[in-house]
């Protein structure tokens, strides 16, 4: 659709509120006035995620068109002013309450100074893949794989409780990314037993328990199950693209060899690995600790111990900006063309 002449500027911002009441709380929205009848207090986060998403997938707007909805609202958003930056990305910030959820397109500088807000990958908030342009056949690079790595870590720092464990949070990746368009997963017994998640029902507990995902046959010969996440059911990139980035987050390069590590020390080093990226630009710590799961302080103390097991060679946190560099203990080969075609 096109409003021919028009510059006002389009408001990208969309809200809804998570209203108690006994037997679960509602979900409203002011904006298609819809009123949901009592929701599971476990998946009220994600039904609030997914309704947001539905409302930006059905509103979508070239690029160049999107500008910071803070901005505009004079910065009111976040305490310390620094000017706007960065591209624009869809922030979800949840009020201190945890019953409003905002959705908005916010510059990264904004994002990054806005608290409890995380960036919601815009692959979950595009139209439906099928009406994308199929291009699935050509072979992916690291670099794609680390995109979607970061943005679905960076999605699940937000849609999983604060207190999920890493090694619930490692295994909450590889569903999500190899869900099918209704939710459903398989995983093996050998991809388990790569991951030393095998015969461990305590962490799938955790994602049962708090509605994010269902188990409807525990002694099925892998493992199946059904996502309850509803903002997951309707993901852009393709399925096969999805396994492959799932298939990296396993043995992400350049820390491949953090397989056998604690799920604390993996987690992080995958998160690192999702940065280690020539063209994007260094994370801050605020970022890395969300999609760790932990505080900055103990995302700082995993990084000691990646230089201690010699995954690192060394890392910094600058205190200014609160960007965190770090150097691989093996340095990244920079022969781009035949890295492509080794990658699978
Ligand atoms: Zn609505
Ligand atoms: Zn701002
Ligand atoms: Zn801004």
């Amino acid at each position: 659709m096109r409003l021919a002449g028009t510059h006002t500027h389009v408001r990208r911002i969309w809200t809804v509120e998570l209203r108690p009441q006994a037997g679960g709380p509602s979900l409203r929205c002011p904006h298609c006035t819809a009123q949901t009848p009592a929701l599971q207090a476990s998946s009220a986060r994600s039904a609030a995620l997914a309704h947001l998403a539905h409302h930006a997938r059905a509103n979508t707007l070239a690029p160049h068109l999107r500008t910071c909805q803070c901005r505009e609202r004079g910065c009111c958003w976040h305490p310390r002013h620094r000017g706007c930056a960065g591209p624009v990305l869809l922030a979800l910030t949840r009020d201190r309450s945890g019953r409003t959820w905002r959705l908005a397109d916010t510059c990264a500088a904004c994002t990054a100074a806005t608290s409890h807000t995380a960036i919601v990958p815009d692959t979950l908030c595009s139209p439906h893949p099928d009406s994308a342009p199929a291009r699935t056949r050509r072979p992916q690079t690291d670099d794609e794989h680390r995109q979607r790595v970061r943005e679905m870590l960076t999605y699940l720092a937000s849609a999983l409780p604060s207190v999920t464990s890493p090694a619930a949070r490692l295994l909450a990746l590889q569903c999500a990314l190899r869900a099918d368009r209704h939710g459903r997963v398989r995983l093996s017994a050998g991809l388990l037993r790569g991951m030393r998640l095998h015969r461990r029902p305590e962490v799938w507990q955790e994602l049962t328990h708090c509605g994010w995902l269902g188990i409807p046959d525990p002694r099925a010969g892998g493992l199946q199950v059904r996502l309850l996440d509803d903002a997951l059911l309707d993901q852009a990139p393709s399925l096969s693209a999805r396994r492959r980035a799932a298939h990296w987050a396993l043995q992400p390069s350049p820390f491949a060899a953090t397989a056998a590590e604690a799920p604390a020390q993996r987690l992080a080093a995958l998160a690192l690995a999702a940065y280690t990226a020539p063209a994007h630009p260094a994370p801050d710590m605020a970022t890395l600790a969300r999609l760790c799961g932990h505080s900055p302080q103990q995302t700082g103390e995993l990084l000691d111990r990646l230089v201690a097991r010699r995954t690192l060679a060394a890392w910094s946190h600058h205190q200014d900006t609160d960007e965190v560099h770090w150097q691989p203990a093996s340095p990244l080969r920079r022969t781009p063309a035949a890295a492509h075609r080794s990658a699978r």
